[in-house]
């Protein structure tokens, strides 16, 4: 499982997320990312991805 590490990942880019769609950021708890229950502002959209990944 690579839980612990996606969890430390984002604690130190500040649970920062860029949505797939309209590459906007948004700042939400991975927990609630994994979970489905943060959307895009923009788009709607449920789709993220950590900032960190090229
Ligand atoms: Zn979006």
């Amino acid at each position: 499982m690579a839980t612990k590490l996606a969890v430390t990942q984002t604690r130190l880019f500040k649970n920062v997320f860029v949505c797939k769609n309209c590459k906007s950021k948004i700042r939400a708890d991975s927990r609630k990312i994994l979970e489905g229950k943060v959307r895009c502002r923009k788009c709607l959209k449920k789709a993220f991805r950590p900032i960190r990944r090229k």
